[in-house]
């Protein structure tokens, strides 16, 4: 006898009512955002009946999928309105992509395991975010042939802000993302206005290391990491 699949959407709405509502999440925008797009096709099959649970996943390659809420209010700090181009440095498996692209008009997404990015280009593309883009490398160093972007979310953490990602912030624009390290990281917000930058601190968080020119390096991983 086959199983019956889970009321996805119901978890969906659950998920949204419990774990972002309930917190402080109140933009309308991501709310609405959160509550369509299909986290389950992002995750692993096998963890499938797992993808709206209040935490990260794993997707292989050591690396994870960042917990609902912290994909919301990462999203809702960058106060998006439809016409900005963003750049995310992280696809994992392409879910925050996918919610960026809900509210903006472009996203690029930068990640550096090849094979992340082309199972999260491959899911984006079958769901029709077409406004998305992924593409390999090393997101530290940015992607200056297309900005300046409206909004930076990294989903790594690194030990300073990476000085190209300021450069490539537009003026008024908002980055986000994990400071620190091993021991303990910083959710901040960064919002450019001319050359200076107004810092927020948000929260601690814990996010796996950005790794590359502007991040941490294979060496430091091997001695402060692991
Ligand atoms: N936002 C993702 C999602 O919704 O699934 C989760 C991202 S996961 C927490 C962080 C990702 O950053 C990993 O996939 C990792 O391979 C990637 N990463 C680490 N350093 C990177 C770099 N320098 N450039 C691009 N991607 C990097």
């Amino acid at each position: 006898m086959r199983r019956r699949s889970p009321n996805y959407k119901m978890l969906r709405e659950r998920m949204v009512r419990e774990q972002l509502v309930a917190r402080d999440i109140t933009d309308p925008l991501v709310l609405k955002a959160m509550s369509e797009v299909p986290r389950h096709l992002f995750v692993p099959e096998e963890l499938r009946s797992k993808a709206y649970y209040d935490g990260p996943l794993p997707i292989g390659y050591d690396q994870t999928i960042s917990q609902p809420y912290i994909v919301a209010l990462m999203t809702q700090l960058l106060d998006l309105r439809g016409g900005e181009t963003v750049l995310e440095v992280g696809t994992g498996s392409g879910y925050q992509t996918a919610v960026l692209s809900r509210l903006a008009k472009q996203v690029f997404s930068i990640e550096r395991h090849a094979a992340l990015a082309e199972r999260a280009g491959h899911v984006l593309a079958q769901l029709g975010y077409h406004n998305a883009e992924v593409v390999v490398g090393d997101g530290s160093q940015g992607l200056p042939d297309q900005a300046p972007f409206d909004a930076i979310l990294v989903t790594a953490a690194a030990p300073d802000v990476p000085e190209p990602l300021k450069a490539q912030l537009a003026d008024g624009g908002r980055l986000v993302m994990p400071v620190g390290g091993p021991g303990g990281q910083m959710l901040e917000r960064l919002i450019r206005d001319g050359s200076k930058w107004r810092v927020e601190r948000i929260a601690p968080v814990m996010f796996v290391p950005l790794i590359g020119r502007h991040g941490w390096s294979e060496e430091d991983l091997k001695r402060e990491w692991f």
